[in-house]
């Protein structure tokens, strides 16, 4: 899979993805991960990516021509399977299901705004959809696009050292999760300052460890987030 990043700080990018299985997947050629320079699609006289709101107010916009020549330039037949996104604090919110609708793309694009936000017309006529990553409002689209790339990424076949271990994580439908968190986890040393891991998990009974893994993911889950809890017993 190939991500694409749209942004005026290309250098952002240089940490996020250089650790980790984001970084052995991409050496193993399993994913591209592409950063493009807003200002390299910038060809007017004054060379600006931004410019003042209509109808006057704080900060400024970033102008929709350079946003479509980049897109339009890196995919002159935009397939369905390449996907344009618009990080945006209005968007709808991201979660590990649109991250499983995104990994059955081709490319992924992402467009990162900054100061105020970008003109209208790339919502409208550009995006395929507009995503926000929680309901707060970032100083730039970048630390978004890292994180929508992080948890797509991961998805990927061979990503992941072990093929299923995505499948038994928080949020994911299949695996013991249906839609639960995950069930909390314990190492060596068993004994730790007298706080000790349960018993159960030390004995080798894999359909005893299987329960109580589930039932752990159950309590946690009631405890911590209710509110999955309830869409998982109304089966949504
Ligand atoms: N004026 C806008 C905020 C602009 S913040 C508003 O109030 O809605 C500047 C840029 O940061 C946005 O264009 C977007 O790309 C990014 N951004 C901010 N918050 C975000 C969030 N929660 N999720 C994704 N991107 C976000």
């Amino acid at each position: 899979m190939i991500f694409h990043v749209l942004t005026i700080f290309p250098e952002f990018f240089v940490g996020p993805f250089a650790h980790g299985v984001v970084k052995r997947a991409q050496d193993a050629g399993r994913l591209e991960i592409r950063v493009h320079n807003l200002r390299d699609y910038v060809f007017d006289r004054h060379k600006t990516v931004d410019d003042r709101p209509f109808g006057g107010g704080e900060g400024m916009v970033l102008k929709p021509e350079p946003i479509f020549l980049a897109v339009e330039s890196l995919w002159p037949r935009r397939t369905a399977r390449q996907k344009v996104i618009l990080l945006s604090a209005q968007g709808r919110l991201f979660d590990q299901a649109a991250a499983n609708r995104f990994a059955q793309d081709d490319e992924l694009l992402l467009i990162c705004g900054r100061y105020e936000g970008v003109d209208e017309r790339v919502a409208e006529h550009l995006a395929d959809e507009e995503l926000s990553i929680g309901n707060y409002v970032l100083s730039g689209g970048e630390l978004a696009a890292a994180i929508v790339i992080d948890a797509t990424a991961r998805l990927l076949p061979g990503v992941l050292g072990n093929e299923s271990s995505a499948a038994f994580e928080s949020f994911q439908e299949t695996g013991h999760g249906e839609g639960l968190l995950d069930c909390p986890h314990w190492t060596r040393p068993a004994d730790f300052r007298g706080w000790k891991a349960p018993e159960v998990l030390l004995n080798g009974n894999h359909e005893e460890i299987r329960r109580f893994r589930r039932q752990a993911a159950r309590e946690k889950t009631g405890r911590l987030r209710e509110d999955m809890l309830r869409g998982a017993e109304r089966g949504d």
